[in-house]
């Protein structure tokens, strides 16, 4: 039995073959990968997935490629982050039972865009493309790059000129044609959109994004088979273009519906920096009425001030319950030191947002403190420790010698006690 039915419309509900399109032709809705569950049940099970190799490719029935027997996919070690009860963290915050799904050391690039792009480029092969490329805020560009370089394609990579200089060596490294852009990473989105058109790429977030946003869903998998084949009560999530709060819901109840975890319902958070946060505005005044906005954050990975997937990721929060907030720049920079300081994870500034977040939804009682909560950090902070270069510093430097070392550790006690 076919597992994949091909592309639907999420608004009119219009059927498309498998191809290369993101867009309606009739209402501009966009279009989704649309798969047979019944067909998918009688592939999969717990015991499958147990068994299956410890990467997003455990969950390949659900995902939207056909892979050959005995082929190894583009990304072969991508996803199957740990998931870390995270204890110290959560006697901080004052609640009882606080996961961190880690996908800050997915591999190979660091961040959970890999998830995406290993899905996105494997679909681009399938469809015969010989050169791929995105827009991006930084970690797409890692990811695409890397994978690209794998699957021995062409790659041309478009990014706002102002990202940060880690985040431009780390795309570079792999080869790709790396094009920096003068504008907001709205206006490179548009940028590409135009140039989609024009030549025959795959870009894996414009032409490819109904596959590409399939791989998001392997997050919310790994979430639930980790806590022991169950959904948490909670979850928060980082919010760029709005795709992964909605697909990690989509994970949960795909989930449910192949029986692997009971039924239930889980709450959906949004984080967004206060500098660029339309998808939290809409959940805070409740309107499902976008107003884009332009960006000034230090969280460059999740400035789009005109999210894609904006107005699905406010329903995500909204139906099931849950709400979303806002973190100012100090805040953030707050919450990546408390996850430091408290669990040993360096994240990245969309992490600090994630964790400033969480802080306040417990404050002000939004989710409350004695139900399991997850929170998703989805890039690592090696890439941009920028923000900390005036902020950080060693405590004191000494010539070695142990007497000087004696005078210095009595100093430093001392102003600490001071
Ligand atoms: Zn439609």
């Amino acid at each position: 039995m076919e597992r994949l039915k091909g592309l639907k419309c999420r608004e009119c509900g219009r059927h498309y073959p498998s191809s290369p399109i993101h867009v309606c032709e009739f209402c501009f809705g966009p279009l989704e990968v649309d798969y047979d569950y019944e067909a998918i049940a009688s592939q999969i099970s717990r015991a499958k997935i147990e068994a299956g190799p410890p990467s997003i490719w455990r969950y390949a029935p659900l995902l939207p490629l056909n892979i050959p027997e005995g082929e190894t996919p583009v990304g072969q070690a991508v996803g199957f982050t740990p998931m870390l009860r995270a204890r110290n963290l959560a006697e901080e915050l004052g609640v009882k039972e606080l996961w961190v799904k880690n996908d800050s050391v997915c591999h190979p690039t660091w961040s959970f865009k890999d998830r995406v792009v290993a899905v996105a480029i494997g679909k681009a092969k399938e469809f015969g493309f010989d050169t791929v490329a995105c827009a991006s805020t930084g970690n797409l560009a890692n990811s695409v790059a890397a994978h690209s370089a794998e699957a021995r394609l062409k790659s041309y990579i478009f990014i706002p000129a102002d990202l940060e200089r880690g985040k431009v060596i780390t795309t570079l490294i792999y080869a790709p044609t790396l094009v920096a852009v003068e504008g907001t990473y709205d206006e490179v989105n548009r940028l590409c959109a135009e140039v989609g058109d024009k030549y025959r790429w795959a870009f894996v977030n414009i032409n490819i994004r109904p596959y590409y946003a399939e791989g998001s869903k392997t997050y919310g998998y790994e979430i639930a088979e980790q806590l022991g084949w169950r959904a948490p009560a909670h979850v928060v999530v980082p919010c760029a273009g709005g795709s992964l709060i909605t697909k990690i819901a989509k994970a949960f109840n795909e989930f449910r519906l192949l029986k692997l975890i009971p039924e239930g319902e889980t709450k959906m958070y949004a984080a967004q920096a206060l500098g660029c946060g339309p998808i939290v505005t809409m959940i805070k005044k409740d309107t499902d009425v976008l107003v884009p906005v332009r960006p000034n954050t230090i969280a460059k990975s999740l400035a789009i001030g005109n999210p894609a997937d904006g107005y699905y990721a406010y329903r995500a929060a909204k139906d099931s319950g849950g709400y979303g907030e806002h973190a100012e720049d100090e805040e953030i920079i707050e919450g990546m030191q408390l996850l430091a300081r408290t669990e040993g994870i360096f994240t990245e500034t969309a992490g600090g947002v994630t964790v400033a977040a969480t802080k306040k939804l417990i404050d002000s009682g939004r989710i409350p403190r004695n139900e399991p909560i997850v929170i998703c950090i989805t890039g690592n902070g090696l890439k941009t420790p920028d923000v900390f270069y005036d902020r950080l510093s060693v405590d004191v430097t000494i010539r070695p010698s142990l007497q000087v070392f004696d005078q210095a550790l009595a100093d430093l006690k001392s102003k600490a006690a001071g």
